[in-house]
């Protein structure tokens, strides 16, 4: 089947601020913000091109930076989508609610001293089920479970599945990256994708390109569908992907994206020789080791 290339991405997901404890900003006075070039290129896009297009505003911690309410209303009133991500690292309640389409909120665990104790943060499992329990009363949008797979929480996928739906959450699940210090172990995976695939799969997101292999459809859509911009202006094809593939030099978002759907086509290069190519796309750009090897597939010598 041939791949369709779009000429910008659908998703523009970026980060307003890196302060994010599970991937290792957990000071709040260290982290940083979004670079001020980076933002003004971002708004030009928003207002000149990005028309059906949905902007995701990523973590780190998107409702602690005081541009947000700005980028929303710049986006819905040129005809974006808004999906906000949160793992509920802010104090106060915003006012730019109704504006989102879509709140991701990140839990680690229903466990209070696992979720706290993964995250190194006293009470953020409180804050977490607090706003859980404020969105599910008072927001309209569409409510997102995001559950991060690791070593120490993956027994609890099906109790997610149960709970999300007891609480009218659609959850979305991935498998944390390969270098990060709560990766699943490569002799573990196997059997977390079995688990995955014997959930009560309807309306269950699941991130993990390699179920492709299984039967279940799951292309990566970095550099196809979307881009993501960290806060020095670093373009990867997801927040998750370890180091920047091109960067925004001030030529605009378009000049990236075409940079990033290069460069995640190279990641892609010996992958595309598999037979098994149309299944997974590859797998998971962000578990690819230097050779371009998806860290968990089974079929390592590519194309075999
Ligand atoms: S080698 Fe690449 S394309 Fe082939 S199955 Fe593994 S990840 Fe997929």
């Amino acid at each position: 089947m041939k791949e369709v290339i779009l000429s910008q991405p659908f998703v523009l997901a970026l980060a307003l601020n890196n302060y994010d404890p599970l991937f290792g900003v957990n000071n709040i006075n260290s982290m940083r913000r979004l670079d001020g070039d980076a933002y003004k290129q971002v708004t030009k896009f928003i207002e000149t091109s990005a028309r059906g297009s949905v902007i995701v505003l990523s973590g780190g911690e998107p409702f602690l930076d005081p541009r947000i309410k700005a980028l929303i209303s710049s986006a819905r009133s040129n005809g974006c989508g808004i999906s906000v991500d949160t793992w509920r690292g802010f104090e106060e309640q915003h006012p730019c609610y109704n504006q989102i389409q879509q709140i991701r909120l990140r839990l680690l665990s229903l466990n209070r001293e696992k979720h706290d104790t993964l995250l190194d943060m006293n009470g953020s499992h409180k804050k977490a089920m607090a706003f859980g329990n404020w969105m599910l009363k008072n927001f309209a949008g569409e409510k997102i479970l995001v559950f991060p797979i690791c070593s120490e929480n993956r027994n609890e996928m099906p109790k997610i599945v149960d709970w999300c739906r007891r609480i009218d959450f659609y959850p979305n699940m991935f498998i944390i990256p390969y270098k990060h210090r709560y990766a699943l172990k490569l002799e573990d995976y196997p059997e977390v994708t079995t688990q995955l695939l014997a959930l009560p799969l309807q309306n269950v997101i699941i991130d993990t390109p390699l179920l492709g292999l299984s039967g279940w459809p799951n292309l990566c859509s970095g550099g196809r569908l979307a881009m993501f911009i960290d806060v020095d202006g670093g373009v990867k094809p997801c927040p998750y992907f370890p180091y920047p593939l091109c960067h925004l030099d001030g030529d605009g978002i378009a000049k990236a994206w075409r940079c990033l759907q290069r460069e995640v086509a190279n990641l892609n290069a010996n992958c595309s020789s598999c037979s098994q190519f149309a299944s997974c796309g590859g797998g998971c750009l962000a578990n690819k080791t230097e050779f371009g090897e998806e860290y968990y597939c089974p079929y390592n010598e590519v194309g075999k």
